[in-house]
């Protein structure tokens, strides 16, 4: 695919970012001092208010049909839409974007009744519904399939009961998608079932969990005798390990072109940064091994852009996302900590300094993203999970012993 523009892409792209230009938070576009909203509270409000903005001018759900209020828009207008809003979700609303719009969205377009299409899609693409993941458990991360919570049907409704964990932005989310045990007794992939859970549902009790960077980002969720209709079932009883395939294979392949864009803004904030730090009197955009290093993280970023690209053009083709979406996620993740890494040996030991007095060259922003980046390698499965995926299923490597012993 050609990723150069066509007069009309250009004319798309001149016409977006004139657009952004007054819909965007203010403050936030070509300003590297920008300081982002406070708390989830807030950042939840700017996400309504932009996505909300974004829907009316028809820029939202651009890979989406019009008929569930996407804009059914071309590669080329999702690449320029999602390069240009991707540093804007992530360092003002929080990332708040990625569950609603880039897992649950098109989980429910792929796998969801017309009912619950045409229920779930426009308000989750114009920002009233803001959605978390229910997967995780204490005894199921990477071993997914292993959980435990339990739905079990009466008449036309599913009654649940369990603990859910590390359920990103829950403390705000409107609903969940969520996987649970619905048969004990057949092999345990084959006993899950999805489910789109209103969060206001009496037996839902939400504790946040604060990340090492002291945001409380993520939470337990516990659900006591939570009574759900049956027509809030995706795919059906039975179905839960594929659909949640369909969320986990979009969770790893899609976001790839928003974030390599978000870490080039970082990336020019560390440049700047580099400029401003003085190394043996000099600025350390002088020294030969940090020039090396920043040279090298910018090679990757691209390699990153270009790998997203890859994956944007096989969706427009109509592939559904493969194992090989564990390619992009294990970089980016290496990639983001080594980025936010050089910041923090540039600004020495004034980064671990929180109080804004003491903040030379914006160490607290550096410090948080420096702590926050250590959960990529962790988050959408662990570096060692996407390893095991590209060695078999990308690779067609043997399984691993251990593994294989366990299995038979
Ligand atoms: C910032 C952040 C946000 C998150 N948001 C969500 C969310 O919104 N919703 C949600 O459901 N979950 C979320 N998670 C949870 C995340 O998906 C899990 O933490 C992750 O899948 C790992 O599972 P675990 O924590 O149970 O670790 P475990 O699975 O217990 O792994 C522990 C260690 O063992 C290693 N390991 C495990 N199995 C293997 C194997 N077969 N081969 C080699 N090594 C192995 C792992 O790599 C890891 O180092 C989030 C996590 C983070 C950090």
């Amino acid at each position: 695919m050609d990723f150069h523009y066509t007069e009309e892409e250009k004319a798309f792209k001149e016409k977006f970012d004139s657009w952004l230009m007054s819909n965007a938070p203010e403050g936030y576009l070509g300003n590297m001092d920008y300081e982002p909203p406070e708390d989830w509270e807030q950042m939840a409000a700017e996400y309504r208010k932009f996505q909300r903005s974004l829907f009316n001018a028809g820029y939202a759900g651009i890979n989406f049909p019009k008929a569930y209020g996407g804009a059914e828009g071309t590669v080329m207008e999702n690449i320029i839409v999602s390069e240009a809003t991707g540093p804007i979700y992530f360092h003002t609303m929080g990332g708040l974007h990625v569950i609603s719009l880039g897992l649950a969205a098109p989980t429910i377009l792929a796998w969801g009744s017309e009912e619950q299409k045409q229920t779930f899609l426009p308000p989750t693409l114009s920002g009233e519904i803001i959605w978390c993941q229910g997967f995780s458990e204490p005894n199921a991360g990477s071993d997914l399939a292993n959980l435990n919570t339990r739905a079990t049907r009466i008449g036309n409704e599913y009654v649940i009961e369990g603990q859910k964990v590390w359920s990103s932005f829950a403390h705000i989310a409107d609903w969940c998608i969520l996987v649970v045990r619905t048969d004990p007794n057949v092999p345990k992939h084959k006993g899950l079932s999805y489910f789109l859970v209103d969060m206001k549902l009496p037996g839902i009790e939400v504790n946040p969990i604060k990340n090492i960077a002291g945001d409380p980002e993520f939470n337990e969720i516990f659900f006591e005798e939570v009574r759900i209709p049956e027509d809030m079932r995706v795919g059906q009883e039975g179905d839960g390990w594929k659909v949640a395939l369909t969320t986990l294979g979009h969770e790893r392949y899609v976001g790839e072109v928003a974030l390599a864009s978000t870490f080039l803004r970082e990336y020019e904030e560390l440049v700047e940064l580099a400029r401003t730090v003085k190394l043996n009197g000099a600025p350390a955009s002088k020294d030969p091994l940090i020039r090396q290093r920043l040279a090298q993280i910018f090679v990757e970023l691209m390699v990153m852009r270009y790998n997203g690209y890859r994956n944007m053009s096989k969706l427009a083709k109509g592939e559904m996302p493969g194992p090989e979406g564990s390619i992009g996620k294990l970089f980016w993740s290496e990639l983001h900590q080594r980025l936010t890494e050089v910041a923090v040996d540039l600004i020495g030991p004034y980064h671990q300094l929180n109080d804004p007095i003491y903040r030379p060259y914006h160490s607290t922003r550096w410090i948080q993203r420096f702590l926050r980046a250590k959960g990529n390698t962790i988050e959408q499965g662990t570096s060692e999970i996407q390893k095991n995926i590209i060695g078999e299923r990308v690779l067609g490597l043997p399984k691993d012993a251990a593994r294989a012993k366990k299995k038979s």
